[in-house]
């Protein structure tokens, strides 16, 4: 995210949107060559026959994989390289609006291994180039609904049921927004949902956070590194964050509390200029100059298929067990789904690399899967 006075856009030069469901098509192969599917009799249960092709679509269209990776963010991509790598043709149900939260980040520079900043979108498009080139097979669909009562665990996504030794859940989490439309227009543009992404680009700005929990506190904190003034807005007088961090905030000399504070409207053409607010006891209406406004309001995990068969923890995520299991033997959790701590796209990337290695190991300790692969890591 970047807020200098030149007007950016996302410059994706990836293929996410062409990103190819290597379910079209003939049905026999992949362009990588890395992937066996075959059409066999209605009751064949490949996927557990050891050693043999683990991703089949049967006679139903149905499609039975060794490990079905749920999420196509840092999570589930790392996760894809690693189980691809480990020969496991991991099935990645990639989601309809496929790359998670990077896909709604401009410059990166936070990601180690890159020597000038990269836009988001490039990142993960790098990332499932990287997936796909190994193996994995990637596929935009949605899971609806999942049994996970037994083995082999069902997903359905679009019509299609895929079958899965092994579930890996990356779905991440999505920020909140406002939900208005200059809020919208103007993301990437000096709207931000994550200080310590796009924190770096207002130094000596002026701006607002918007929000009155520990997020929103904490992130107000952190932003004083690089702004001249931090506004926190709040649409109540009373605060969910913790006292500390109250007080924290309370004591910093860059840092304005407005309680009782709305936001109607982000104001500025092509990049932010100022929030229009109202205040909420009185109405009256106020415009406050600011060159970026983050939003911390909270967070939602992207739980739905899910939280009916695994634990959530008071705040709604998924609660691991051992590094990345679950309360289910064989289904693992990766990334900011069950992670409101560090939400990085490295963590969630190791996150990944760890529950495959969980998974592949798993499978192994089944007899689903062959020889240890350590040296494919
Ligand atoms: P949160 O606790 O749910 O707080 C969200 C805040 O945003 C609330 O103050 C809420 O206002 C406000 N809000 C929600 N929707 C809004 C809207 N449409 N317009 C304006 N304001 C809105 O979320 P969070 O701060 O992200 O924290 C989530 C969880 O993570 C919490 O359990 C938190 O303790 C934890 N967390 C912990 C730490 C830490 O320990 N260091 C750091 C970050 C987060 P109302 O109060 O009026 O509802």
């Amino acid at each position: 995210m970047i807020s200098d006075d030149t007007p950016r856009e996302y410059h994706f030069h990836g293929t996410i949107n062409d990103m190819t469901d290597s379910s079209k098509g003939n049905g026999t192969s992949n362009p990588f060559g890395g992937l066996s599917i075959a059409i066999v009799d209605p009751g064949q249960d490949a996927a557990t026959a050891t050693g043999g092709p683990s991703t089949i679509r049967s006679a139903e269209g149905r499609v039975d994989a060794k490990v079905v990776i749920v999420g196509s963010g840092p999570a589930g991509m790392t996760a894809a390289i690693y189980a691809a790598r480990a020969n496991l043709e991991p099935v990645v149900l990639a989601g309809s609006a496929p790359g998670g939260q990077l896909m709604l980040t401009s410059d990166v520079e936070n990601y180690p291994g890159f020597v000038d900043p990269i836009q988001g979108p490039d990142l993960m498009a790098a990332m499932r180039g990287q997936a796909e080139r190994v193996g994995a097979r990637i596929i935009d669909v949605d899971v609806d609904r999942v049994d996970l009562s037994s083995r082999p665990f069902r997903l359905w996504a679009r019509g299609t049921e895929y079958r899965a030794q092994a579930v890996i859940i990356a779905t991440g989490a999505s920020a909140l927004w406002l939900g208005l439309e200059s809020e919208t227009r103007l993301r990437g543009r000096g709207v931000s949902a994550c200080a310590t992404c796009d924190g770096f680009f207002f130094r000596d700005r002026e701006i607002a956070v918007v929000g009155g929990g520990d997020t929103a506190f904490e992130e107000a904190t952190y932003l004083t590194r690089f702004a001249t003034k931090v506004h926190l807005l709040h649409r109540r007088d009373t605060f969910r964050a913790s006292r500390i961090l109250i007080d924290r905030a309370r004591a910093h000399p860059k840092i304005e509390i407005h309680p009782n504070t709305a936001v109607d409207a982000v104001l500025g053409d092509t990049k932010v200029e100022a929030l229009r607010l109202t205040d909420t006891t009185t109405g009256a209406e106020r415009t406050m100059p600011v060159d970026g406004v983050f939003i911390a309001i909270g967070y939602k995990p992207n739980t739905d298929a899910f939280r009916d068969w695994l634990e959530v923890d008071p705040a709604g995520y998924l609660v691991v067990h051992d590094e990345t299991g679950s309360r289910i033997d064989g289904v693992f959790i990766a990334g900011d789904v069950h992670d409101h701590r560090y939400r990085q796209a490295v963590t969630a990337a190791g996150d990944g690399c760890k529950a495959a290695i969980d998974a592949e190991r798993w499978l192994e300790a089944q007899g689903i899967t062959e020889a240890a692969t350590s040296t494919a890591w």
